[in-house]
């Protein structure tokens, strides 16, 4: 099969011939419809410092993708070959206490789907059945394609609650986007996004943002008065993974507020604990998607009027892949989907 595979220890991405994966008695074989680069196979295709501690070479990558079930391992229930699924991409262990409880989001054995082991940007890929989830009709192939980041945005936005609320999100990348859009969809009264890239505050302005704030030009401050704040954010999605959009949010959130994190510092970062501190804040940190509360919970937004369509923004054929690539390491782009069928 075609793949793209990080064949060599060096920056850059490589389409090669591997031999299909092999299905274990817990697995599914699923031939890929569509998939889409995220941030992280940025990472991957740079070759930087976290991508050289972490993924194997040589290894196919990518974690974002749709397809349809081909073969079903001996043990395997509730599938059917000819489903059409996304899948969590997270592999957890399944015997820790996290697992054993059901909040396999928290496992601390966790493997990912294109950073540990093989990954979606080839014609086939095999993960365990458990990890799948099969895609009711009105979830288009385009959208299956990106529940992982989506998950992403529904799991931070939906850990606090948004009704009536201001809210902050701090980074208009893809994630800060699809929060922009649910956090409207869930009832916030004012949404803020900020971001230091236009073309992405566009996007964010399409997706429902009651302002979209270019933070190297516009004031939060100056923002909040305009809509009649006088206290504060309530909420706080903090997208960006940069200390200086932190530290505002710190700065501008009510007494009493939440924050959820879900950007990643490239380093270690430090904060004001005094803003913490004396405005009671509540903190709490996010990885990855809740299994699989974020998936049933993102699936019921898509089929009861949330729309995060516009984020897609490029579609190519899988061989085009180093253009999108270099789309998405841009940050001219929301999401930019391949297509891998008749690659
Ligand atoms: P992204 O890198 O595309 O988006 C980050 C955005 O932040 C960019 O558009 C960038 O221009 C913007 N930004 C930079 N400086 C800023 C500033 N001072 N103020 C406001 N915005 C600023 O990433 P993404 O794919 O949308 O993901 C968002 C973040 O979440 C990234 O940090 C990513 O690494 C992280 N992430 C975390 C998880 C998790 O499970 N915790 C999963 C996926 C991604
Ligand atoms: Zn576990």
């Amino acid at each position: 099969m075609k793949a793209l595979v990080k064949a060599k220890a060096e920056p850059g991405i490589w389409m090669e011939d591997l031999p299909a994966p092999k299905v274990g008695h817990n697995d599914v074989l699923i031939e890929v419809g569509k998939t889409a680069i995220c941030g992280t196979d940025i990472h991957i295709y740079h070759w930087d410092e976290w991508a050289r501690q972490t993924i194997p070479v040589p290894m196919a990558v990518g974690h974002e993708f749709v397809g349809r079930v081909v073969e079903i391992g001996s043990e395997v229930q509730g599938l059917a070959v000819g489903d059409r699924v996304s899948a969590e991409g997270h592999i957890t262990c399944g015997y820790c206490r996290n697992c054993r409880a059901g909040r396999r989001h928290l496992c601390r054995n966790t493997l990912g789907v294109g950073v540990n082991r093989p990954g979606c940007f080839a014609e086939y890929l095999s993960v365990p059945a458990f990890n799948t989830f099969k895609l009711p009709d009105v979830i288009g192939d385009e959208m299956g394609a990106i529940l992982d980041p989506l998950g992403n945005a529904t799991h931070t936005a939906l850990s606090f609650d948004l009704v009536g609320e201001d809210v902050l999100i701090t980074g208009a990348g893809p994630i800060g986007v699809m929060a922009t859009a649910i956090a409207r969809y869930a009832g916030a009264r004012h949404v803020v996004t900020t971001d230091v890239n236009d073309y992405r505050l566009d996007l964010a302005r399409k997706m429902g943002a009651s302002l979209a704030l270019n933070v190297t030009r516009d004031s939060l401050d100056e923002a909040m008065k305009n809509l009649g704040m006088e206290e504060g954010f309530d909420v706080g999605m903090e997208m960006s993974g940069n200390g200086s959009a932190f530290s505002d949010m710190l700065r501008t959130m009510h007494h009493g507020g939440s924050i959820a994190l879900l950007g990643i510092p490239p380093q270690e970062l430090a904060i004001d604990w005094n803003e913490v501190i004396f405005k009671g804040l509540t903190i709490k940190g996010i990885y990855g998607r809740e299994m699989f509360e974020t998936w049933y919970k993102m699936s019921s937004m898509l089929q009861s009027g949330l729309n995060v369509s516009p984020i897609i923004t490029h579609r190519l054929p899988a061989q085009d892949y180093l253009e999108g690539f270099e789309i998405m390491a841009s940050g001219q782009s929301g999401k930019v989907i391949l297509d891998w069928r008749g690659a």
